[in-house]
């Protein structure tokens, strides 16, 4: 088993220990439901054919379809597929989603594909999990390297095979086939309505406001510009290309056209002339002085060797799985406040749903509308997690988890036994 997978069974046993639900549950939760692995075969624009590993994971569905994301990613794994939809399937119980978690990926870097490889190799994704994928039954979305044009060409592939449109088979879809105003920055945004709310709470409302994102994707670029906006400092952010630090604050719009020519934003230092500006390695971004650190890229980003330097008073993870297990107690011991994935990025999933809804009821909502909806179930959220770590004194992870794992513990009791 990976160290990511055992990280997140520990997290689950550990939030157990503050629960009354039965080792039955527990034993159930510690397997996922359902694995499906596939080779796609794609003919390549040279004529020639090539072969992909694929995964879908349906972990838990006894609140709902399963819901989560597809990943196209070099280094994807099945058992990274299954650590991720069972991630999937605690975030949509913290926020109350009527969903179960899956996940689904391909060993594959898109960016060495052309756009009609791209797309046959997309659809070819849904032929191979046809049978598993399902309005009612699982609904993938957009994860990492994955998008929303690919999310229509999906959509399309899975109607052609049933015969008519069938729009609610995923999310994140583009606007004009079905897509859900907000969609598109719904990660960040609800990461930002989280930190809004617990503001106070967890020691920032008088802070200096300096703030690090690692990961300059959607989620990234996206809750540098919201903090931006809101009066934060920007001092550094990175990619796989490298980390750019100011610490008087970056200049986001820059860095943004920057990052769209270029492919990097480590070109900014290069481009904007000050005295001020540096380009870092990424540990040595994680150690600089700030007060929020956003992880927003890939997991296991902070880690037992680098988690002692890190200096932000709180960590919020909008990506899936950033800080690993051993990270956790380190930032605990050292009085590092995390805001946990399960809680901080659902507004994703959460938008995910708006959209699966309005698909089905065949009724869009404005965007402020969306907002109105979204805004709520992260507060909402956000404050059952902390009065619980309160309560029971324990990190807000564990909380997260233990509400979790309460709501899937009582869905599993109503749906009886045959004793
Ligand atoms: N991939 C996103 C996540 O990890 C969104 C999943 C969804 O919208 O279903 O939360």
């Amino acid at each position: 088993m990976s160290d990511t997978l055992q990280g997140a069974l520990s997290q689950l046993k550990m939030a157990a220990r503050h629960t009354e639900v039965p080792e039955e549950v527990l034993e159930a939760l510690n397997f996922p439901k359902e694995v499906l692995t596939a080779r796609i075969s794609v003919r390549m624009d040279n004529g020639k054919r090539r072969s992909f590993e694929a995964w879908r994971c349906r972990y838990d569905d006894t609140r709902g379809p399963t819901k989560g994301g597809i990943r196209f990613h070099p280094e994807a794994n099945l058992e990274e597929v299954v650590t991720l939809a069972f991630w999937m399937t605690f975030k949509c119980a913290v926020v109350n989603l009527p969903y179960g978690g899956g996940k689904g990926a391909i060993r594959v870097d898109p960016r060495e594909l052309s756009r009609r490889e791209l797309e046959r190799l997309s659809r070819a994704y849904v032929h191979a999990f046809s049978s598993m994928i399902g309005p009612d039954r699982d609904i993938p979305a957009p994860d990492v390297y994955t998008n929303a044009r690919i999310m229509g060409w999906m959509a399309d592939e899975y109607s052609s095979l049933v015969g008519y449109p069938c729009p609610a088979v995923i999310t994140g879809k583009p606007i004009p086939l079905g897509g859900s105003l907000g969609r598109d920055d719904a990660t960040a945004k609800g990461g930002f309505y989280v930190l809004k709310n617990l503001l106070s709470e967890i020691g920032l409302e008088n802070c200096e406001k300096r703030a690090i994102v690692q990961g300059f994707g959607n989620a990234g670029a996206t809750i540098a510009s919201l903090l931006h906006q809101d009066g934060w400092k920007v001092i550094a952010v990175s990619d796989t290309g490298g980390c750019v630090y100011d610490k008087t604050g970056l200049d986001l719009q820059k860095l943004a056209n920057i990052k769209k020519e270029r492919g990097s934003v480590t070109d900014y230092a290069k481009q904007i002339s000050g005295s001020d500006i540096k380009t870092l390695t990424q540990d040595e971004m994680f150690a600089l002085e700030c007060d929020l650190l956003v992880p927003a890229a890939l997991e296991d980003q902070i880690t037992r060797d680098n988690a002692g330097s890190i200096k932000a008073s709180v960590i919020m993870e909008l990506a899936n799985g950033p800080v690993t297990a051993e990270a956790d107690s380190v930032l605990e011991k050292n009085g590092v406040t995390v805001i946990p994935d399960i809680l901080a990025n659902a507004g994703g999933v959460t938008v995910s749903y708006f959209e699966w809804v309005q698909n089905r009821q065949g009724f869009y909502w404005t965007e402020d509308e969306v907002q109105q909806k979204l805004r709520p179930i992260m507060e909402q959220g956000s404050s059952a997690v902390w009065s619980l770590a309160q309560k029971k004194d324990i990190s807000l992870r564990t909380a997260a988890y233990v509400l979790g794992l309460e709501r899937i513990a009582d869905a599993i009791k109503a749906h009886g036994t045959q004793d």
